[in-house]
């Protein structure tokens, strides 16, 4: 069987990329049944673990209601409440780690 150089389009970047015979023969021998997807670029950047720009876009993250277990305000915390676990507000948060961490002496008053 001959293979012959063929361009494809990713469908990441849209770009034309060339499916070359030498691939195709290696994609063949493994028993790939389905042509690559993606050039190169994108698939270095996909297994690199580079979010790709078009997801999680917006950047709003789902927060949770939760009670502040150190001054008892209403809070929103970026992660569901477990419960038997202390919450914090961001105030208490951010005093609890400049207190262990004694990175930010601003705080003391
Ligand atoms: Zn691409
Ligand atoms: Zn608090």
């Amino acid at each position: 069987m001959d293979h012959q150089d063929k361009v494809l389009v990713c469908r990441d970047c849209g770009k034309e990329f060339l499916f070359s015979a030498g691939e195709q023969a290696f994609y063949a021998e493994k028993g790939f049944q389905n042509e690559p997807t993606r050039c190169r670029n994108c698939r270095a950047a996909r297994k690199g673990g580079v979010p790709s720009a078009s997801q999680d876009s917006g950047g709003s993250r789902p927060l949770f209601s939760a009670v502040c277990s150190e001054c008892g305000k209403d809070t929103q915390v970026p992660f569901k409440p477990t419960a038997g676990k202390p919450v914090y507000c961001r105030d208490c948060f951010q005093k609890r780690g400049s207190r262990t961490t004694r990175r930010s002496p601003a705080y003391l008053d």
